[in-house]
């Protein structure tokens, strides 16, 4: 069968139409990914070499995926396509260009963490205040303007962004982004935001030697989740594109191979400077080269309950494409909307509907999703996951390397390969302790500003108290003696050298404690990781670019994982994530929890014109990750920020019609309810009415209903429900401790609801 039999007519063109540039915009699920995983199969069947393609997706591990779909069609050759973030792809290509722009090729990366760091040591220098000069404040506007390709000098000119800083008493912005420049240049680091601008002024300062290259080498470009891109990132695709003639006219015959799909309603990245504008662009852009707009409408994701509450949501967005999307899976289940006492309550409901929708539909655990807008929501589901022996994996917690040991001795190896690194030197000049103290450090730095040279250089020619001149004298010899192993050893027999010669090793052997332990494990695991890619030829490419396995290429990559990009261990678990982590993913069951007003929507969104809009899409990426199960859960209490709330459910579920909402889905109840009791309990705004008129009405009295012990229930009894009346149990069925009671219920339509036990709430009549 061919690979082509897979897909329907308009993937199909999608696919096969190879030259010149397409571009897809269409709702979630329509096949998008889908059709540029096929895509890329599609080229390396018809001749073009796996390493001529270029793919860019939202995270390594979505192009590992990619990859391993597209060796099952054209064998392990996809190895060689150049897949990964904007990022990964890029740090790359700066690796092997780096000198051309004044970085030594192996450069650091700096992370947020190194960042703020190096942020806080400059505000402090400059006699600032670090509360009002906040170092993630501050990082974000240098980011921002990075993005938008403002240089300090431009920033220091332009009345709007000094304004905006002076009314938040921050003027002196613009002189610590320019510090912060010259410092990251003196360290010979980049940070994240420099891997797109540096790459970008890498093309536009060598046309002909670099750029050029390049263009030849990628025939194919493609880009996934196109809607999250920010304008520089769409800048440099643009220059991969723009060819020119011997004239230097735009050359009009080489077809523009470029390929992008995303969805504006999935845009979820404005406030990290992502614009839909891109796609509008893309289309004016590329229209003189013939572009190819295709449209996919059919969804093979989600049941049509599902799809239809998601148009519905999103058509409450004022500024979008126009697009028609549904599904032709059947109408499916209908959502079950869920509301709970609190938050503690709302971690055991989605426990127990967990157990519920695994006995009874046969779902595993990696069915399953819990979707949340804020990470710190996942401590309350984890509590009950795990009192429920199911397994989990929390994404979007501490990433490996992030972790203290794992950054100390990476510190260490980023110090070897790029002795200028002075957040990597700063953190490990006294670890393991030698009695090198702050003002140490101050006295270097002032050496280093003084005499205009890195940090490290420093060192030797501070004046410093005899012991401490001593202590450092050592430490820069010891790392003199790695660095002159480099080209002796391998990255794997370096880094345990360095473990070992540091004393790291003998340190964390010490700790006898389940945390010490777990350090050690956590090294060895890192020394593993080294091993492992020294061996690996993933990064073999036959072009331009030669395998690269040394400790400097293995330390940027690392630079750019996230903990979405972690191996997943041994083990089958339910994944918990926040919505932003869920993109592109899909899941047969989906918990979107913690609907409430200033939760999701966030309260941050108030303060934004376009806020309300972005967390509506949040929400519409949400709910469209679910292939049949849809749970939606909001609280009436909820502990924020050390104080009890009672927050009002969320607008957007107002947004939902009743028809596609569950209404005797809250059948788990464990509170004694109150009569007429109000579904929320203050604050009932006039737009949930629908969500109010969902909530069933008591069919027995409370005041006088007794629950019978569930031990005494049998098939065949008669008995009462609160909120469906009279019935009769005609099934009990399910593992001991999870029993569940099927019962008809009079009332109702003579449906049948089944009801775990253990949960069930019934008075035998
Ligand atoms: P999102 O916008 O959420 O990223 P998407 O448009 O990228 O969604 P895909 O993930 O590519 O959608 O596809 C959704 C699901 O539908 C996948 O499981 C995919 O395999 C399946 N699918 C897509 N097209 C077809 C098809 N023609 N036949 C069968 N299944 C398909
Ligand atoms: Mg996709």
């Amino acid at each position: 069968m061919s690979y082509l039999d897979s897909l329907n007519e308009v993937q199909r063109q999608a696919v096969t139409e190879i030259d010149g540039p397409v571009l897809i915009v269409a709702g979630p699920g329509s096949g998008k990914t889908r059709v540029l995983t096929y895509r890329i199969a599609h080229l390396i069947h018809s001749g073009i070499a796996p390493w001529e393609i270029l793919s860019l997706t939202f995270t390594n591990k979505a192009a590992k995926e990619m990859k391993s779909r597209i060796a099952s069609v054209v064998g392990n050759k996809a190895d060689k396509i150049w897949a990964g973030t904007f990022h990964s792809v890029f740090a790359r290509i700066l690796r092997f260009e780096a000198e051309k722009i004044g970085f030594p090729s192996s450069f650091s990366i700096y992370d947020t963490q190194d960042s703020q760091s190096l942020i806080s040591t400059i505000v402090k220098e400059m006699n600032l205040d670090g509360k009002i000069y906040s170092s993630s404040a501050i990082r974000s506007r240098i980011s921002s303007a990075k993005s938008k390709l403002i240089t300090p000098k431009a920033y220091s000119t332009m009345e709007d962004l000094i304004a905006a800083d002076r009314l938040a008493g921050r003027p002196r912005v613009h002189q610590i982004y320019q510090k912060y420049v010259n410092r990251c240049a003196t360290a010979g680091a980049m940070d994240f935001d420099d891997l797109l601008l540096q790459l970008f002024r890498l093309f536009y300062q060598n046309p002909d030697n670099v750029l050029e290259k390049y263009q030849k080498k990628f025939k194919h470009v493609l880009v996934d989740e196109f809607q999250d891109t920010n304008h520089l990132q769409y800048a440099i695709l643009k220059k991969l594109m723009d060819y020119r003639l011997a004239d230097g006219k735009k050359d009009p015959y080489t077809p523009r191979n470029i390929t992008v799909v995303g969805d504006d309603a999935q845009s979820i990245y404005a406030f990290r400077g992502a614009t839909i504008d891109n796609i509008l662009d893309f289309e004016k852009d590329y229209k003189p080269f013939g572009i190819k707009v295709f449209k996919l409408e059919q969804n093979y994701r989600s049941t049509a309950h599902i799809v239809q509450a998601a148009n519905e949501v999103i058509s409450n967005n004022e500024k979008q494409i126009p697009k028609k999307i549904w599904s032709h899976k059947g109408a499916g289940r209908k959502i079950q909307l869920i509301r709970t006492v609190d938050d503690g309550n709302e971690g055991r409901r989605v426990a127990d509907l967990i157990l519920e929708q695994k006995t009874r539909y046969h779902l595993s655990n990696s069915d399953i999703a819990i979707l949340y807008r804020t990470n710190a929501q996942s401590r309350i589901f984890e509590e009950h996951l795990r009192r429920q022996n199911l397994n989990y994996k929390i994404f979007g917690g501490i990433s490996f390397y992030q972790r203290k040991e794992v950054k100390d001795l990476t510190a260490y190896l980023r110090l070897v390969v790029n002795p200028k690194d002075e957040e990597a030197l700063k953190r490990v000049i006294n670890y393991p302790k030698r009695g090198i103290g702050p003002g140490t450090i101050a006295k270097i730095a002032a050496t280093a500003a003084q005499i205009g040279t890195h940090f490290y250089a420093a060192i030797p020619h501070t004046k410093l108290p005899a012991r401490a001149s001593k202590t450092l004298g050592e430490f820069v010899k010891m790392i003199n003696a790695f660095r002159s192993k480099q080209s002796e050893l391998d990255a794997f027999e370096l880094a345990s050298m360095v473990a070992r010669k540091t004393k790291m090793i003998d340190l964390l052997k010490a700790d006898h404690s389940p945390e010490g332990q777990s350090r050690q494990e956590n090294i060895t695991a890192l020394l593993d990781g080294i091993k492992e890619f020294t061996e690996s030829d993933e990064l073999f490419d036959e072009d331009v670019i030669t395998d690269d396995k040394s400790l400097a290429s293995f330390l940027q990559s690392i630079a750019l994982y996230s903990d979405q990009d972690e191996e997943e261990e041994d083990g089958e678990f339910i994944t918990l994530m926040s919505v932003h982590a869920a993109k592109g993913l899909e899941f047969r069951s989906v918990f979107v929890v913690g609907l409430e007003e200033d939760l999701f929507p966030s309260f941050m969104a108030k303060n934004d014109l376009n806020g309300m809009d972005e967390e509506r899409r949040l929400f519409y990426v949400a709910i469209t990750r679910a292939e049949e199960f849809l749970v939606l859960t909001y609280s009436e209490r909820r502990f924020r920020f050390g104080k009890l709330k009672y927050p009002t459910p969320s607008p957007f579920l107002s947004e939902i019609s009743e028809d596609h909402l569950d209404s005797y889905a809250p059948v788990v109840k464990r509170r004694e309810p109150t009569i007429n009791e109000a579904p929320i309990t203050s604050g009932v705004q006039g737009n949930f009415s629908r969500v109010q008129r969902v909530m069933p009405t008591l069919m027995a009295d409370p005041s006088t209903f007794r629950p019978s012990p569930t031990s005494e229930l049998k098939v065949g009894m008669k008995v009462l429900h609160l909120k469906f009346g009279k019935g009769e149990i005609i099934l009990i069925d399910g593992s001991e401790g999870n029993q569940v009671a099927t019962i008809r219920f009079d009332q109702i339509g003579d449906v049948e609801k089944r009801i775990m036990l253990k949960f069930a709430k019934l008075q035998i009549l």
